[in-house]
């Protein structure tokens, strides 16, 4: 067995620097509209063509010449001869003669020669009793020369770029490129993630719980932070805490070709903490003690990939709740940085601390609550739940009550009440932020 590298120190901006400088971003893969919801674009998408692609009418009506109907009114109506009836994907059947109108319904395309849409509204259409004399239309009201017609282009003109690469597709982005005929998108592949858990002690959630097991949660909790950071989770079950066990489930995540691997548990000073022993036998491994509460011990390496690829595997701690502050400070920025996602770190905002907090050297993030105070309109943050036990570092469901991390700075010693302290929303996207404080400050690694 190798023995692993001494232990270092590191702060969470280098552990975080060193970790990210081994991602990039994920090439670009051709994706259909369909699976396209949500993906990031890898490309500036331009505008093949204008949108609309030609000028068409807004609403159901007649076709005119705006300068034959000036003079229109209810009581003197223009009675113009019908040159015939255009309908939605079809071409009119011919130009519009001075002194005609033409029947024509949204979405058609306008005569040549017509440049007003009178509604059927204004016209003797809908006006009881009709009076016009076979073959004709009489018009109630006058039109401005381009009302009610659609130019083409308007919505998107021909080579503007629609989307800028980077974009992640919404439902409207998805339209948008629906109209411009762009069938498969170009997307940043994203990347596959292997789940690995490791403990003698673990049993899975639909197994018996006999004496000295524990449920695994972690998986349940990795795999779905996985999907919220952009990525897909390739779950690999629990490795036992033998070396063997180990490399046989790292070999088997290399296999699947992960474009990362990230563990949690055996990471520690404890007799059966194999992990980094096997890290460095399969690659090239880091192991840091960070100055981070809670989660202190964190691995970090580059695995050997059979094709010769060097895989980054990260190892966090076993302990639910320090594994999740980990997976948040480290992993996260890790996966949004191969899915091309920005920012690459959440921004945080400023709230003021409800109640008196210590520190002791490292930097916290304590599980809190962040509301908007109705009396000031100031974001309050609270690290302490009603009845319920919050900071304990075994207490998972202290996760679930919390809506924020508040960062309390590894220089802090006593931080009393009232200090404006900078929280993490854990469940607003990115963009969202803004529009809680529009002050949020966007840092990049
Ligand atoms: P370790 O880092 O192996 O010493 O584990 C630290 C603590 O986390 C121990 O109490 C483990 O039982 C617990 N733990 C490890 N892995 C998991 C897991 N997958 N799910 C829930 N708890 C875990
Ligand atoms: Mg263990």
């Amino acid at each position: 067995m190798n023995t692993p590298p001494p232990v270092e120190r590191r702060t969470v901006e280098e552990a975080r620097r060193a970790i990210l400088a081994a991602f990039e971003q994920l090439p670009a893969e051709r994706v259909s509209l369909h699976e396209a919801f949500d993906r990031v674009l890898a490309y500036d998408m331009r505008a093949p063509h204008d949108v609309p692609p030609f000028r068409n009418s807004a609403m159901d009506g007649y076709a005119v010449r705006a300068a034959d109907v000036q003079h229109a009114t209810h009581d003197t109506p223009v009675l113009l001869p019908l040159a015939g009836t255009v309908a939605a994907g079809h071409p009119p059947p011919r130009p519009l003669a001075p002194g005609e109108a033409m029947r024509i319904m949204t979405g058609a395309p306008v005569p040549e020669g017509a440049d007003a849409v009178v509604r059927f509204e204004e016209t003797s259409d809908t006006w009881p009793p009709d009076t016009r004399p076979p073959g004709h239309v009489a018009i109630l009201k006058p039109v401005r020369a381009g009302e009610n017609i659609r130019e083409a282009g308007e919505d998107v003109r021909q080579g503007t770029v629609v989307l800028p690469a980077g974009t992640r597709l919404t439902p409207a982005g998805l339209g948008v490129l629906a109209s411009l005929g762009i069938a498969e998108v170009p997307c940043v592949r994203q990347p596959r993630v292997g789940i690995l858990a490791t403990g003698d002690e673990l049993v899975q959630p639909g197994d018996p719980l006999t004496p000295g097991k524990i449920r695994n949660s972690n998986e349940y909790v990795n795999a779905a932070l996985v999907r919220r950071a952009g990525g897909i989770p390739v779950p690999l079950g629990i490795a036992r805490d033998t070396v063997e066990a180990l490399t046989s489930k790292v070999h088997d995540a290399l296999a699947l070709g992960v474009d990362m691997l990230i563990t949690s548990a055996g990471v520690s000073v404890g007799d059966y903490d194999f992990v980094k022993h096997v890290l460095a036998a399969e690659g090239e491994m880091h192991f840091w003690q960070v100055s981070i509460k809670p989660g202190k011990p964190l691995a970090f390496g580059l695995l050997r990939a059979p094709n010769g690829h060097a895989i980054p595997l990260l190892g966090l701690p076993g302990n639910p709740v320090a594994a999740y502050v980990a997976f948040e400070v480290f992993a996260r920025p890790a996966i949004r940085k191969m899915a091309g996602l920005t920012p690459i770190l959440r921004p945080t905002l400023k709230a003021r601390l409800q109640e008196d907090v210590r520190n002791s050297g490292r930097r916290h993030y304590m599980r809190a609550r962040v509301w908007r105070d109705p009396n000031s309109g100031e974001l309050r943050v609270s690290t302490k739940g009603d009845s319920l036990r919050v900071q304990g570092s075994g207490i998972l469901s202290a996760l679930v009550w919390a809506n924020a991390f508040a960062i309390i700075p590894e220089t802090a010693t006593q931080v009393p009440a009232g200090t404006w302290v900078e929280v993490e929303l854990l469940d607003v996207p990115e963009h969202a932020l803004s529009l809680i404080d529009p002050s949020v400050v966007t840092v990049e690694p």
